[in-house]
């Protein structure tokens, strides 16, 4: 049992799982967080329509799930960030 990075209580599988469940690509074991401290918003990703996972110490909502945000990484070669970026005017 490993205890959350964050609050340091010992991390709930099972729960941290369900949570997890609308990110299809993440698994309980890419964090080191408890189910308290994983935050996910389900269909805000711009580019599937999915879930989005919101990392700690972000205070936006993601604009790509995780799976969107490594297929832009593959396609263009470089990391788009979690949110799109706002065209500088
Ligand atoms: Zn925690
Ligand atoms: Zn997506």
């Amino acid at each position: 049992m490993k205890p959350c990075h964050n609050c340091q209580a010992v991390i709930d599988e099972y729960l941290l799982d369900k949570q997890l469940e609308p990110l299809r690509e993440l698994t309980v074991d890419d964090f080191n967080l408890c189910h308290d401290c994983v935050t996910v918003v389900s269909d805000a990703c711009v580019t599937c329509g999915g879930a989005v996972y919101v990392p700690r110490n972000e205070s936006t909502t993601p604009d790509y799930c995780p799976a969107c945000r490594a297929d832009a990484i593959d396609q263009t070669g470089h990391d788009p960030g979690w949110t799109l970026e706002t065209p500088s005017v």
